[in-house]
């Protein structure tokens, strides 16, 4: 029997943990299992397949796995087989067979190169091979050439890398997601016309690197020409990440500034203020050099017209690195005021087996790392609070995602620089089917995380 005939009605369970690159392997298996037949539940109880998409970049994503895949133990079977558990992604592809030695009610572990053999796993598992293990390399099917699920209609993630060869010294991720590898041109391109013929309003361009795209496949195109060319398919909305700021080279700069469906806003991770810090990480860059990309990024963007205080710059910072020292800490809290970023993604050092960082013996108490990771949370409120007040009185375009958790009269979206925006749906108007519209938003309050205002 194929996999196709196995699958087809099979109930699954799917649960993400992890960056957009993880979310977008799931959609991928999503978009794979019910191609094959398989039938989505929202919860493990109906589920005879629960498939778990992980991440290893911290400690906490470890033991929320370790924690999720016990808990199914004593649940009651769905069916008259028992149910099958797939753990898959970066644990999976990090600890292998481990991992089913430590929770043998584990079936199937698959890795971060192996996503198009899940089918063929849960096939063999049904027909009774026992605990199936998939973890080399192998260039046979790209998860790219998976269908996928999107779980928004009018967005998309685009993936255009994969890997990383960075090895920033704390980070796990060229580990478990091996060697920088660039989709090619045309293929990224195909997708992007089969994306604009669904539907989709806005794109983000996923890779751990985006900026080094092409230098592995051919010397050009470049990321600069990538954004050229997705920018003059007739997208309204184009986003990336991430960037590194070591290869944000001045033609991708340029093309940022100057491609009008390019939103102006940036998540470009500066990770420390601290050039020691910074030359610890592996990071290649020093504090002056970023700064240097934020002065050239805004004077871009101010000769481009691309609107006033743009772009908006996200981070992200790690707090605690191995022999952080208060002072270092404190340069960082000066970079964070300097720049006034809108947003920032906070992490506590979490040390990684295997990763350089790993090695260094650090003395410094947690009580330390705690107080400067409170001290800094503080600091990145007030700047996104300080930068939401530019927009107050302006109006702005908001892409409408949904409806408010806590009332369904109130629309909320993006809008170009990433803020949350809410504003009252018009009466006597379906919500739902202004989702993914681009409404115009007059905004009258301006708090730290959203921005409020009146449909114009
Ligand atoms: N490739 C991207 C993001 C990778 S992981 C980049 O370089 O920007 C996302 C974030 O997790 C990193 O930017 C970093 O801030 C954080 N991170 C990675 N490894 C970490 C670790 N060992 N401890 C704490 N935070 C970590
Ligand atoms: Fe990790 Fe650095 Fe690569 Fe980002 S660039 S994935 S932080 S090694």
């Amino acid at each position: 029997m194929s996999a196709s005939q196995r699958l087809n009605g099979l109930t699954y369970h799917l649960r993400t943990f992890g960056c957009q690159m993880s979310f977008h392997d799931s959609e991928r298996i999503a978009g794979m299992l019910e191609s094959l037949g398989a039938l989505p539940v929202s919860g493990a109880e109906q589920a005879e397949l629960v498939v778990f998409m992980t991440c290893c970049v911290r400690e906490k994503a470890d033991e929320r796995l370790l924690g999720q895949v016990a808990s199914l133990k004593n649940l009651p079977q769905p069916g008259l087989a028992p149910r099958i558990i797939a753990v898959g992604g970066c644990i999976g592809q990090r600890d292998g067979a481990r991992l089913i030695e430590q929770l043998p009610h584990i079936d199937i572990v698959f890795g971060t190169h192996n996503l198009a053999a899940l089918p063929d796993l849960v096939q063999a598992v049904l027909a009774g091979e026992g605990h199936q293990v998939e973890l080399l390399a192998c260039e046979c099917q790209p998860a790219t050439s998976l269908p996928s699920r999107r779980s928004q209609a009018w967005h998309a993630w685009l993936p255009i890398m994969t890997g990383c060869n960075n090895f920033c010294s704390y980070c796990i991720v060229p580990y478990v997601r091996g060697r920088e590898k660039s989709r090619p041109f045309p293929d990224i391109m195909a997708e992007l016309e089969r994306l604009l013929a669904e539907g989709v309003v806005e794109v983000t361009l996923l890779g751990q690197n985006v900026n080094s795209y092409g230098r592995d496949l051919y010397g050009q195109p470049r990321f600069a020409d990538l954004l050229v060319a997705v920018g003059q398919s007739g997208l309204a909305r184009l986003r990336f990440t991430t960037s590194h700021p070591k290869d944000l080279s001045p033609q991708s700069i340029e093309a940022f500034a100057h491609t009008a469906a390019v939103m102006p806003h940036l998540h470009l991770p500066v990770q420390s203020g601290s050039n020691r810090v910074l030359a610890a990480m592996n990071r290649h860059y020093s504090v002056e050099h970023y700064l240097g990309l934020v002065h050239e990024l805004r004077a871009a963007c101010a000769m481009s017209g691309k609107g006033a205080n743009t772009p908006a710059l996200s981070t992200d910072i790690i707090v605690g690195f191995p022999g952080e020292t208060e002072a270092d800490f404190e340069a960082t809290c000066q970079l964070v005021q300097e720049v006034g970023y809108s947003q920032a993604f906070t992490f506590i050092y979490s040390k990684r087996q295997g990763t350089p960082a790993a090695k260094v013996v650090d003395a410094t108490p947690a009580v330390v790392i705690q107080d400067r990771f409170e001290r800094l949370v503080t600091l990145v409120q007030q700047s996104a609070w300080q930068a939401n007040q530019g927009e107050l009185g302006q109006t702005v375009e908001v892409l409408v995602e949904g409806t408010s958790k806590r009332d369904a009269n109130m629309l909320t979206g993006r809008s170009p620089k990433n803020q949350t925006v809410h504003a009252p749906a018009p009466a006597g108007v379906d919500s739902e089917r202004l989702c993914g519209r681009i409404l115009k938003v007059q905004v009258t309050e301006a708090r730290t995380w959203y921005l409020r205002g009146e449909l114009v």
